[in-house]
């Protein structure tokens, strides 16, 4: 049976993720008289950033607030941070995010646990255009293990893409062998939080770290960091280019000495020994062996541990394209990220093949062309898609390309709210400084003794450019002009300069 325009019109508009993108959806959603639904899949809002709570945002903030959101929470008393602070993931939750999900508006508005599966619309596949057009969405959801069915009038997905990283194997596939649980449990993830939660875990250990944008970088200063705790620590760096020089950045001569230095330091690493590097490396394969089996060329997969819980026993090797093989306890793969497409394999999406944003997008956010302060502001009519009222937001409407900003993320929701309430959509101009705004990478100083423990103490995700370390979202010609650094802030004695980054490298590549 067809729906009547007025019991869709009853309808919520379903926003899937309760990230910020999906907050100011909601907030959007309210002050232009729609009603807001907001699907999360964790047990919190603000899960993805939880998991990064260590790392101190590049962009201070004033760019990382909503404006009606912001209309929201000033009549709940809420203390608006200073606005040219540089805010750890943790304080952006603790600070913004949580006032927000408690605001009376949006606490009611919003289901934890609910995780989105699938999304179709009316009752035909999506090969049925005529018999769908007008319909409701479908949702179906995954809570306390049961499957739920969900309608909408309109859905905004902004369910970010932390949770699908790039795989390891260089052709954009799982290295082989990577999906083994006993080697997944050997990957710590894009930024494992080094010198805090694991750092009794790694201490003393081998850890390989593959990628050449901001997160290795990060993770790798940091883990110099904890070797100078505990000499035992081991730590390898793989990267796909034949030199780090891209990485290290321009030294003296880089434009911003903060960046220059870390890179220095970097370098200096590597060229004392403290880091051993490999370039050329093509992560192809991955298995767990028992530290004392002799490694025989073609060999990847033998000599699997019956009892693979633990690390210090049994070695994780990888095995590089060229033959090469090296062992380690942990890798840390800072390959990027990726946006999860199947659960929208019923909707008629069109995204850019490549970059797998919206197919208008992508020429507007392209990595190569593009720091995340030009990114020019874009709205509905740009994010449309041929199923009407289906719109990617946020994170994850940047595909894989890796120079979204949360306050553009902000102007795409109210554009898109706007849109789906009649009003006019066009995109705002969003003005960001096309410097600064894409800046703020922490690492340990080597002579500040940061403790674990001390807060954010690491940060840093990985830059686009090719191989990103040196760019700011940027081509890595570019680089020096399209960033700047923030006045550095302070994260606690024994704090370092802070200096540009930003998410992704191009295309998501990561080294
Ligand atoms: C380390 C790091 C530092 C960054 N620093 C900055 C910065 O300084 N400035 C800046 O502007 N941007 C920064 N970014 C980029 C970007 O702003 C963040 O990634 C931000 O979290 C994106 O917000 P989002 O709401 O789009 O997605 P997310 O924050 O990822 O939120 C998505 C939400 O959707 C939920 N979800 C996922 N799948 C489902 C599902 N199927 N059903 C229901 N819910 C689901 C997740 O649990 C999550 O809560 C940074 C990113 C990283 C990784």
């Amino acid at each position: 049976m067809k729906a009547s325009p007025a019991s869709i019109a009853e309808l919520p508009v379903v926003v899937i993720g309760a990230g910020p993108s999906g907050l100011a959806a909601a907030a959007h959603l309210l002050e232009q008289g729609l009603e807001p639904l907001v699907l999360e899949a964790e047990s919190q809002v603000g899960a993805s950033i939880r998991e990064w709570g260590h790392i101190k945002l590049f962009s201070p903030w004033r760019y990382n607030v909503d404006a009606a959101a912001a209309r929201l929470l000033d009549p709940t008393g809420w203390e608006s941070p200073r606005a040219t602070a540089l805010p750890t993931g943790a304080e952006l939750v603790h600070d913004y995010l949580e006032p927000l999900a408690n605001t009376p508006e949006l606490a009611g508005r919003i289901r934890t646990d609910h995780r989105v599966l699938a999304i179709s619309r009316g009752e035909r596949d999506k090969t049925h255009v005529q018999a769908r057009t007008g319909e409701p969405f479908v949702l179906r959801v995954a809570h306390a293990g049961e499957v739920l069915q969900l309608h909408a009038r309109a859905v905004i997905d902004a369910s970010g893409t932390w949770g699908t990283p790039n795989p390891l194997g260089a052709a954009g596939l799982p290295a082989l062998g990577e999906e083994r649980p006993e080697v997944a449990r050997r990957l710590l993830g894009s930024l494992p939080d080094v010198l805090g939660v694991d750092a009794d875990r790694l201490s003393g250990r081998h850890i390989l770290v593959v990628g050449a944008g901001h997160s290795a970088v990060n993770t790798l200063l940091n883990l110099a960091a904890l070797r100078r705790r505990d000499h035992a620590t081991t730590i390898s760096w793989a990267i796909r280019g034949e030199s780090a020089e891209r990485v290290y950045g321009g030294g003296d001569a880089d434009q911003l000495p903060a960046r220059g230095a870390l890179g220095q330091r970097l370098r200096r690493l590597v060229e004392e020994g403290e880091i051993t590097l490999h370039t050329g490396a093509e992560v192809h394969a991955l298995a767990v062996v028992e530290p004392s089996a002799a490694s025989q060329p073609g060999d990847s997969h033998s000599h699997a541990p019956q009892s693979d819980d633990d690390a210090v026993t049994a070695a994780l090797e990888v095995s590089f394209a060229d033959g090469r093989r090296t062992r380690a306890d942990y890798l840390a793969a800072a390959t990027g990220f990726r946006p999860q497409l199947q659960m929208l394999r019923e909707l008629r999406i069109e995204l850019d093949p490549a970059v797998e944003s919206p197919r208008r997008l992508a020429t507007l956010i392209d990595p190569e062309f593009h720091s995340c302060g030009t990114v020019q502001a874009h709205g509905a009519d740009v994010l449309a898609h041929p199923e009407e009222g289906f719109f990617l937001a946020g994170m994850k409407s940047y595909g894989r390309a890796p120079t979204f900003l949360l306050a553009t993320g902000y102007e795409q929701v109210r554009s898109i709210a706007a849109h789906l309430a009649g009003a006019d959509a066009a995109a705002r101009s969003l003005n960001l400084p096309e410097t600064g705004v894409c800046s703020g990478v922490s690492a340990p100083d080597p002579d500040a003794g940061v403790e674990a423990g001390s807060g954010a103490h690491a940060a840093g995700v990985d830059a686009p450019g090719a191989d990103g370390a040196q760019s700011c979202g940027a081509p890595a010609s570019d680089a020096a002009q399209s960033c700047s650094s923030f006045s550095p802030e302070p994260v606690g004695a024994g704090a370092a300069a802070r200096i540009g980054a930003s998410t992704g490298v191009l295309h998501g590549r990561a080294g």
